[in-house]
């Protein structure tokens, strides 16, 4: 049995199986982020769920490419650089320097390729003309270069793969300048998008004269450029399914006449205390926010892949704090693990990764997959009760909890400054280990947990870290 995960293209959940002949290589791409603004907690699910889709992959030995683009020009972009006065370069580089800090906060692996669309203009016109060519683009009167939908269907293309379309109710040759619209007003979209004085100086040369890329060209020219103009998955969040993912789908299948991605992936809403997130309900928050408030960024973490990336999501201050009450059950675990371990290192032991790996075969099962963790932590600490574990056996159990936390990437808890008074107890627990008072040593690390820290043994001594 292998992973299977469900395609939006097929509406079912299918056996994923890489275009590698091999079956080791693996080309993925995410949207990434239109850098015009800070990161969203809605935007972070869908980043995220990515970065966890391709751990997964790395822990089913695939060979993963991770791509995900910096959408640095569009709409709202050239808008807010106008009002701002300020240059595209400048503005954007703002926001994309703070999306790949907090990208490494929230514990996603660096992604292998970030190309910025500013920098693939000559692959955009490149792709722009060979459908010109195929008659499926065409120049309107206001300078600016179509797709044409009717073309393309009339070719023995289907317009509507991933979202269900009304074609009895479109009107032909209708055009739709913005790169965001309703499925109600489906029509010809632009590849291409004549000058105007409002664009100041974001602007390229082109065969079709001044101008710039609309935003869908973007993601088709910059994918197809890095894995290929065929590739195993493309993942997004399921507000893109519409115009922008079946616009790819057109432009890309239109230009070269090959299927452009095997398996698409969409992650589900993400809800804020029960409701859309929106800047008057006070429901609105990026992750600078939620880390003003005090809280951690492997909590947020925890809580965004906590549940099925199918699901609409409900995330809540309450369920961070729930996060970082299961977080501290592990830490407490893994911390007691290591004391016994030692220097001792074992290979992982089968049961935990078995129930993990069967859990996330079946569409990404997290829900399933953190029981399985929970189940492991109650039994070994009533192992570690018992004291019935050698330090092999919790090298083992810790190796097991190394490899499933390689999916879940929860980072440990940070190292933080601690007062005098916890160094000093810390002191005096080690004062007593030495002198083999075990009673004594047991009792300051339960007051020292009392006052929220924990004592980690490692390599170079004992480490403190907050609960
Ligand atoms: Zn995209």
């Amino acid at each position: 049995m292998g992973l299977k995960l469900f395609n939006t293209l097929t509406r079912s959940v299918q056996e994923f199986t890489p275009l590698d002949p091999a079956g080791k290589h693996v080309g993925m791409y995410c949207c990434g982020p239109t850098v015009y603004d800070f990161a969203h907690i809605g935007n972070w699910r869908t980043f995220v769920f990515a970065d966890l889709t391709r751990r997964y992959l790395e822990f089913r030995g695939y060979d993963v490419k991770h791509v995900m683009n910096i959408t640095d020009v569009e709409d709202k972009i050239i808008r807010n650089v106008r009002e701002k006065k300020t240059t595209l370069k400048e503005f954007t580089g703002k926001y994309e320097a703070a999306f790949l800090e907090d990208l490494k906060a929230l514990g996603c692996h660096a992604p292998h390729v970030t190309p910025r669309a500013t920098e693939y203009i000559a692959e955009i016109i490149a792709i722009i003309e060979k459908l010109m060519a195929r008659g499926i683009a065409y120049k309107a009167a206001d300078g600016s270069v179509y797709f044409s939908i009717e073309k393309y269907r009339s070719c023995g293309c289907t317009y509507g793969r991933l979202v269900k379309l009304n074609f009895d109710e479109m009107r032909t040759g209708e055009r739709v300048a913005s790169d965001e619209y309703e499925k109600e007003s489906v029509a010809d979209f632009a590849l291409w998008k004549a000058y105007v004085p409002e664009d100041g100086e974001v602007t390229w040369d082109s065969p079709w004269g001044k101008g710039r890329p609309g935003w869908h060209i973007e993601c088709s020219a910059m994918s197809m450029k890095v894995l290929g103009e065929s590739f195993d998955l493309h993942l997004g969040g399921e507000d893109l399914m519409f115009p922008h993912h079946e616009d790819e789908i057109a432009q890309s299948e239109g230009a070269t006449g090959k299927p452009f991605v095997k398996h698409w992936l969409h992650g589900a809403f993400l809800l804020v205390e029960g409701k859309k997130m929106s800047k008057s309900l006070g429901n609105f928050f990026t992750l600078r926010d939620l880390l003003a408030k005090g809280y951690h960024a492997r909590e947020i973490r925890y809580l965004l892949i906590s549940a099925s990336y199918r699901e609409t999501f409900n995330f809540t201050l309450e369920g961070l704090q729930g996060a970082r009450t299961a977080l501290a059950r592990i830490d407490e675990c893994v911390g007691k693990l290591r004391e016994l371990a030692g220097a001792t290192t074992a290979g992982p032991e089968g049961e935990l990764i078995a129930q993990f790996t069967t859990a996330m075969d079946d569409d990404l099962n997290v829900a399933a997959g953190w029981a399985a963790v929970f189940d492991w932590v109650r039994d070994t600490n009533k192992k570690l009760a018992d004291n019935s574990l050698t330090a092999a056996q919790a090298g083992a159990a810790l190796a097991s909890w190394e490899k499933v936390n390689s999916v879940f990437g929860i980072t440990a808890a940070a190292q933080a400054e601690a007062p005098a008074e916890i160094v000093a107890l810390l002191e005096a627990r080690q004062a007593a280990r030495k002198a083999k008072d075990f009673k004594r040593s047991d009792e300051i690390r339960d007051e020292l947990k009392a006052k929220g820290w924990i004592i980690e043994d490692s390599p170079k001594g004992p480490k403190l870290k907050r609960i």
